[in-house]
């Protein structure tokens, strides 16, 4: 979806920066934006409540960067993207300008300016539990992420019993997936899932071992991601059935960007593997 909306050269006096003078004494910034948004509703209907009202928004951005003070026009332009994102969600993608016309560097310049782009992107989680009230535990995961301004839940499949795999001597488990879209980054979205883990009172003794809750990112919309603390999509996807299963009943049709296989296939292949 290409359609945007731009904002150009919006003027906000504000406080950004480093120096005292800066603080204080504030100054000019200028702010260009484009706003992608699926305008479908909005062309049928011809009508603003179902529009990206930018004259809201401009109100909603001067706002936001009189009272936010940052030391760097990075974050401050980080900000701004990120709260149109959580307030308005027919909005999927923004691409901000941040210029700061007076910087005070002591030579003559028209202006400098930072540019970002921030998006929504679809995730899908696998959770699971073996220890504890495992149903207690998954809808606990799943509020927490209810409850997280960035993330919005949009499916959530039904809790099935698996076998442990790996470890065997241990209890089932119960398993899901759920889809979300957010505007966290993949390492964002992973240290989140840390933290709901530990707050469900998840500690790692063996690996593979009995948990309160796992929570593992399985896909991140066509995002591949191989670092030493994350792999996306998750190495082991096209593997578990305890993963695909789930998966499958909620986005069959979502797809490993690497082999690009469908879910729904992949659950297949899995399935007449073990047959065999
Ligand atoms: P597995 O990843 O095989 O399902 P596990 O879930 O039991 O095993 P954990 O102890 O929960 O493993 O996680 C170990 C590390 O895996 C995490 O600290 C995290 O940095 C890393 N990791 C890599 N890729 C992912 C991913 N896609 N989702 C979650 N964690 C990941
Ligand atoms: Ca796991
Ligand atoms: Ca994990």
């Amino acid at each position: 979806m290409n359609d945007y909306i731009e904002i150009r050269d919006l003027v906000v006096f504000a406080n950004h920066g480093v120096l005292k003078e800066e603080k204080t004494m504030g100054q000019k910034f200028v702010i260009s934006l484009r706003l992608y948004a699926d305008m479908t509703n909005a062309i049928c209907t011809d009508d603003l409540d179902d529009a990206v009202n930018y004259a809201e928004i401009c109100e909603f951005v001067t706002e936001f960067t009189k009272k936010n003070r940052c030391k760097l026009i990075e974050a401050a332009a980080d900000g701004i993207a990120r709260s149109i994102l959580v307030c308005y969600p027919l909005i999927n993608r923004v691409d901000i300008t941040l210029h700061k016309p007076w910087a005070p560097i002591g030579l003559p310049l028209s202006s400098v300016a930072v540019n970002l782009c921030r998006r929504r992107s679809k995730a899908y989680i696998s959770i699971g539990s073996n220890m504890g009230n495992r149903k207690r535990n998954l809808d606990f995961a799943v509020e927490r992420l209810k409850f997280t301004e960035e993330c919005d839940v949009k499916k959530v499949s039904s809790y099935i019993d698996t076998k442990p795999v790996g470890f065997t001597h241990q209890d089932d488990f119960l398993n899901a997936c759920i889809e979300i879209e957010t505007i966290l980054k993949p390492d964002e979205l992973l240290k989140l899932l840390n933290e709901i883990e530990n707050e469900a009172g998840r500690t790692r003794e063996i690996h593979w071992g009995p948990r309160t809750l796992d929570l593992d990112i399985i896909l991140y919309g066509d995002t591949v991601v191989c670092t030493d603390t994350l792999t996306i999509p998750h190495k082991e996807m096209s593997c578990r059935e305890f993963v695909l299963a789930p998966l499958c009943e909620i986005a069959p049709y979502a797809y490993d960007p690497v082999s690009g296989d469908y879910v729904i296939n992949m659950l297949d292949k899995l399935r007449k593997a073990q047959i065999k």
